[in-house]
């Protein structure tokens, strides 16, 4: 298969994971007779920088041509005061529009090898496996009318939840479709119990749920979930919910694997032509500015979101395993990062790239 990837380093941290999981990438295509043409662009910082802004007309160009795109991340101290609009995070907001992306998805795994890693207790986390599928463009984040209204102690906030019946069905359909190639279980999370747009969420969910009889669809209300997420975390396999519900229970979700700089990101959108659907992929960690430039990262996350992109943009199920395969076999083998605390030295973030295309054969 031939395709192309556009990599978007960004700044601090991302450039160096960025850099280990286009490694891990090419070495994937070579193994496995694939040809990756790979094109780099400017996001963030650096395109603040070098153009003025954080999402250039080029990299937007370069992302809407690409067959799927990987991004570090981004973020500079030094814009820290700047206001939101230009600061190189709204790069993210831009980028995910322009490819509409209204899916996140996040894999949520535990590894034999980081059990202590983790918050939980060992029994409740050995086993963890599921997906946090967070709708990315709807909702609360981006319902009208919204804003402060009136001064001082007369004054009134306002958001406003809306959603469509297309905007949850998209969302909904693909966690089906998801849990097809899983263990067909899906979980419908929403408050229906108080709020009407869940209630059409519910309606929807259900009705979705009579295309794919062979996956079984459970409804669980937002605080229930939360509450399930630590008790039993492993009955969840696809988990579905509107935005809001979405940010806050996948970083609920994201510290069961242990540290953040495992855990991989894929936003998905339209589906294409030839089946596959756009994708962009991400580590779910910062531009990390304390340990930027150190050779210090660890790149997991990074390479898992490589692994995801196989997977969902290219269809290529064996290659993304023999990633997924390599960074547990590299875990196992204690040659990681300081951020998961190894026994001996540290591995730097080159290395442990490096260590994964071995794995990988
Ligand atoms: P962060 O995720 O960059 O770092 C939080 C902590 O986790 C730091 O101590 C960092 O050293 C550690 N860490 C993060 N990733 C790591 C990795 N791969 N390996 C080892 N340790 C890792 O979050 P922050 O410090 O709140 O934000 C820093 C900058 O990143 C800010 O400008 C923020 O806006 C930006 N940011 C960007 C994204 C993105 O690009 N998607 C996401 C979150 C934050």
């Amino acid at each position: 298969m031939e395709f192309s990837v556009l990599s978007l380093p960004g700044d601090g941290i991302g450039v160096e994971v960025a850099g280990e999981a286009i490694r891990v990438l090419n070495h994937v295509c070579r193994k496995f007779n694939h040809k990756a043409n790979i094109t780099e662009g400017l996001l963030g910082g650096i395109a603040i920088h070098t153009t003025g802004g954080p999402f250039p007309a080029e990299t937007e160009r370069l992302c809407l041509e690409a067959d799927a795109t990987l991004m570090g991340a981004v973020g500079l101290p030094e814009f820290d005061n700047w206001p939101p609009e230009k600061r190189p995070e709204r790069g993210l907001l831009g980028i995910r529009k322009t490819m509409g992306v209204y899916a996140n998805l996040r894999p949520v795994r535990s590894y034999p090898a980081l059990l202590d890693s983790s918050p939980l207790k060992n029994h409740l986390v050995d086993g963890v496996d599921m997906i946090i599928v967070r709708e990315l463009t709807g909702g609360i984040y981006y319902g009208t009318p919204r804003g402060i209204t009136g001064e001082g102690a007369a004054s009134r906030g306002t958001n406003t939840m809306t959603y469509s019946w297309a905007e949850i069905d998209r969302v909904t359909r693909m966690s089906f479709e998801l849990a097809r190639n899983r263990r067909r279980k899906v979980t419908s999370v929403d408050k229906s119990n108080v709020l009407e747009t869940s209630q059409l969420w519910r309606r929807v969910a259900v009705e979705v749920a009579k295309d794919y009889p062979d996956v079984e669809l459970n409804h669980l209300l937002v605080d229930n979930c939360a509450m399930q997420l630590v008790l039993n975390p492993k009955q969840f396999d696809i988990v579905v919910m509107e935005n809001m519900f979405g940010d806050i229970l996948s970083d609920e979700g994201a510290v069961l694997a242990g540290s953040i700089g495992m855990l991989p990101s894929a936003s998905i959108g339209a589906r294409k032509p030839n089946g596959f659907w756009v994708g962009l992929y991400e580590p779910v960690h910062g531009s990390a500015p304390d340990i930027a430039g150190q050779n210090k990262a660890n790149p997991l996350g990074a390479i898992g979101s490589v692994a995801a992109m196989l997977e969902y943009s290219f269809g290529l199920k064996e290659e993304a395993a023999a990633v997924n395969s390599a960074v547990e076999a590299v875990l196992n083998s204690g040659q990681v990062t300081a951020d998961l605390r190894p026994k001996g030295t540290p591995a730097t973030t080159t290395q442990v790239g490096e260590a994964v295309c071995e794995a990988i054969g």
